[in-house]
């Protein structure tokens, strides 16, 4: 049977904004060794701005634009939704009916529209396309953008962190957990610049969704016994990998149902700093029940 006071956890849990779906859940955070974070949308804020458009030579920002824009409009990933936003604001003009699409995880998205082939993306989707492409200085993400197989141009697009989540990973340190890493699909500039900025023990970048789910795998063939591996995220992409940890954890800021779905602990607001709470909501919780 469930002792009692693993319900006064899980409502304690639930006064401070953070569902858990089982006393078991909030027993196994509460020793957390390895804290595993996707980037965007969970320590990042994934609300990205178009900062630069770059197109190539002989092209315009404005076409560059209306391409990239005319394939992001499939998509539901943070960088199309600044990308269709830039659009609005510049231009507002109604984008060619999409007649085709797939999305292409963790690399971007093949669209058909208006009668030709748009792919936007990173540097792995162009070279699926045998395209070479250069490699911007700034600490941004970039999007790639080729039409009819062409290359014609990038767009950077920034994101910031969260305004707690340096602090979210020095009180993890703080209360115990060994070691936080980040994984990314985004690319090593961006990633490392990330994880420099907020003190993580480790950033492994350039990632295909399952790439990030070898990695959590790896973890918890490596972990302490009795120990345990989190992996926090946003749920875009990222539903293989919750569900692989020994406890998903989504940050529901967002509003993602994958994520809500695929987790065992959901922190409904978008403060990665709950997560310390957690921690030690399930230490005390434990601690009353032995
Ligand atoms: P993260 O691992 O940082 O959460 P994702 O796995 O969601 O990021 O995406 C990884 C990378 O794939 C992005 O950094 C971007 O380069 C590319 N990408 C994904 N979706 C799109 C899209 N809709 N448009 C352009 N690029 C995309
Ligand atoms: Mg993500």
């Amino acid at each position: 049977s469930v002792p009692l006071s693993f319900f006064g956890g899980i409502g304690c849990a639930s006064k401070n904004g953070v569902l858990v779906k089982g006393s078991n859940y909030l027993e196994a955070v509460s020793k957390a060794e390895t804290m595993v974070f996707d980037k965007t949308g969970t320590l990042t804020k994934g609300t990205f701005r178009v900062t630069k458009l770059a197109p190539v030579e002989g092209s315009s920002e404005s076409s560059l634009l209306l391409n990239t824009a005319t394939a992001e409009q499939y998509s539901s990933h943070p960088i199309a939704l600044s990308v269709l936003s830039e659009w609005k604001e510049k231009n507002g003009k109604e984008l060619a009916k999409v007649e085709d699409a797939q999305e292409i995880a963790g690399k971007g998205l093949k669209v058909t529209a208006g009668g030709h082939v748009i792919h936007a993306g990173n540097q792995s989707l162009m070279a699926e396309l045998g395209l070479t492409v250069p490699t911007p200085e700034e600490a941004a993400t970039v999007v790639y953008t080729a039409v009819d197989g062409v290359y014609s141009g990038y767009l950077l697009i920034s994101d910031e962190v969260k305004e707690d989540a340096k602090e979210a990973i020095s009180r993890l340190h703080h209360v115990g957990v060994k070691k936080t890493v980040m994984l990314t699909g985004d690319r090593k500039a961006i990633g490392e610049y990330t994880a420099k900025l907020l003190d993580l023990d480790e950033v492994h970048t350039d990632l295909l969704p399952a790439d990030k789910v070898s990695y959590v795998n790896d973890y918890c063939n490596k972990k302490t016994k009795g120990r345990m591996v989190c992996f926090v995220g946003d749920g875009i992409n990222d539903a293989p990998v919750l569900a692989r940890a020994d406890v998903g954890i989504a940050m529901g800021g967002l509003g993602s149902d994958a994520a809500v779905e695929a987790a065992d602990i959901v922190i409904m607001e978008d403060q990665p700093s709950k997560l310390a709470d957690v921690i030690q909501i399930g230490r005390r919780t434990v601690q009353i029940c032995n």
